[in-house]
């Protein structure tokens, strides 16, 4: 046999050993036929489902990683044991902790797309439609929030990635030096999400000088003690560069007054950044709209469609009033792409992110706008007001119930104060009894050395039963620990 020959035939045994990786029509049949039924058992108990359930998910040992494959039943079924049962299931309508996500169906059939056929959309000149596709959604969301023609942004992981994209864009925006670093000043809210903090080091900001702005009774920002921080800081020989809102923060869900805020940052030339990761899409409900008044004033804003859009993790939004702004912090030059310069008006994603190749996360938010319209996820966040309403009117009827502050938005924020004892070790015990019961799962958060438990509203599948027997849980639990009912 000569050279070439065996070259052929070894290049034709290694084709057929890799034949599995091209399943043909009937065994694709047999795959999705079998991910549909797992997907469909969990849906259709997902209303009956704990939102917590202990374990360590250990059975994954069970099959290591070996050079032949299995049978996709023992594997879906070791799937469901280690994974899709222990730890919290975000799924769940009594997810009512951290903020909740969302996970609807619609979503993960435009991943399973995306997917399939793997388009580029990090680049417009090797798939317009898809590069189209983001902007034209990055394009709606600027609408929603009122940001004129010339705001641009990028369709990120999640807030904490957005929140970054912003952090560096207001950088190089404002031609930060890193010998000034020690004298530029970023003022924000001790509320702020941690994600903030980690994007300032990240973006290599870790020796800028944070102030933190004194909080009022509803732990929003107080104007005016910001601007006399600014005035301080600017008399001492120091730069002001950034003024961080929160748009619903976490622990509260509290709005900072974002039209005085932005009146002192534009007085003072700091860039205005408002992270609205949790509470943006609220703007599509009257009630929002009222309350996130002023957002339409920050030179950035981040959203997180993962939460107030219901769409399952891995999807956030960075919005740039100036994408300009955007680009120049994040354009690049590389020789292999030279034929990629295109005089299209569509930005493409990598010149505005970190990212080159990517995820094609269009495609998960499209699908879902596409069959379903706006109606009802404003319906569903104007459900979640209400019920966080609801929670809130109801909580003030049991005695010792002690309330952080009003909700602004869908989050409410509680202690229980028994007549004797411990606040504290009350509401620890009152938080472990209810992640034991498991049907719900709240979570707690500190206030000035206070425990509060935290219930979060923001899970399409959350309503009002739920609600009420989160309520009838409470007051069972306060009742057997205090031999007190309501
Ligand atoms: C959730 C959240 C973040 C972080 O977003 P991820 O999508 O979890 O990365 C940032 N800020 C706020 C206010 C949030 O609620």
């Amino acid at each position: 046999m000569g050279k070439l020959q065996q070259l052929v035939n070894s290049i034709q045994v290694l084709q057929e050993q890799s034949k599995a990786l091209e399943p043909n029509s009937g065994q694709r049949h047999y795959f999705t036929q079998a991910v549909n039924e797992y997907a469909d058992e969990f849906l259709t108990h997902i209303h009956d489902k704990a939102a917590y359930i202990d374990g360590d998910g250990k059975e994954l040992y069970q099959l290591p990683i070996q050079e032949m494959g299995r049978d996709i039943h023992n594997v879906l079924a070791i799937l469901n044991q280690a994974v899709d049962t222990p730890g919290l299931n975000p799924a769940s309508g009594g997810y009512l902790g951290y903020i909740p996500g969302g996970g609807i169906y619609h979503a993960a059939l435009g991943d399973y797309l995306a997917d399939v056929s793997n388009r580029i959309s990090a680049l417009y000149y090797l798939n317009p439609g898809a590069v189209r596709m983001e902007n034209l959604l990055i394009r709606w969301m600027a609408d929603l929030i009122g940001y004129p023609g010339t705001a641009g942004g990028n369709l990120a992981s999640g807030g904490s990635i957005s929140n970054l994209i912003a952090i560096v864009t207001a950088r190089d925006a404002h031609r930060l030096k890193c010998k000034n670093f020690n004298k530029t000043v970023v003022y924000l809210s001790e509320q702020v999400h941690h994600c903030v903090d980690k994007s300032l080091r990240i973006a290599g900001l870790g020796e800028v000088i944070k102030r933190y702005v004194p909080l009022d009774n509803d732990y929003r920002m107080i104007p005016h003690q910001l601007a006399r921080m600014i005035a301080a800081d600017k008399a001492a020989g120091l730069q002001p560069w950034l003024l961080i809102a929160s748009a619903g923060t976490t622990n509260t869900g509290a709005i900072d007054p974002l039209v005085a805020l932005n009146q002192i940052a534009k007085l003072h030339q700091l860039w205005f950044h408002v992270d609205a990761a949790y509470g943006g899409f609220f703007i599509l409900t009257p009630q929002g709209k009222q309350l996130l008044q002023g957002i339409e004033t920050a030179d950035s804003v981040v959203l997180d469609p993962h939460k107030g859009l219901f769409l399952p993790n891995g999807l956030g939004v960075v919005l740039i009033k100036d994408k300009q702004h955007l680009l120049r912090a994040h354009s690049f030059d590389a020789s292999y792409l030279e034929d990629a310069q295109d005089d299209s008006d569509q930005l493409s994603p990598a010149e505005l992110s970190p990212e080159l190749s990517k995820h094609f996360r269009g495609l998960r938010l499209w699908l879902p706008l596409q069959l379903l319209g706006v109606a009802p996820f404003r319906a569903a966040l104007n459900e979640k007001l209400l019920l966080a309403q609801y929670f809130y009117q109801q909580l003030l009827t049991i005695p010792g119930m002690e309330l952080a502050c009003e909700p602004q938005l869908s989050v409410v924020t509680f202690r229980y104060v028994p007549l004797q004892g411990d606040p504290n070790n009350a509401n620890q015990n009152l938080l472990a009894s209810i992640r034991r019961n498991g049907r719900v799962f709240l979570s707690s958060t500190n206030l000035n050395g206070r425990i509060y438990l935290r219930l979060a509203c923001l899970s399409f599948r959350t309503h009002l039963d739920l609600i009420d027997y989160t309520l009838s849980m409470i007051k069972h639990y306060i009742g057997e620990y205090y031999e007190f009912a309501a």
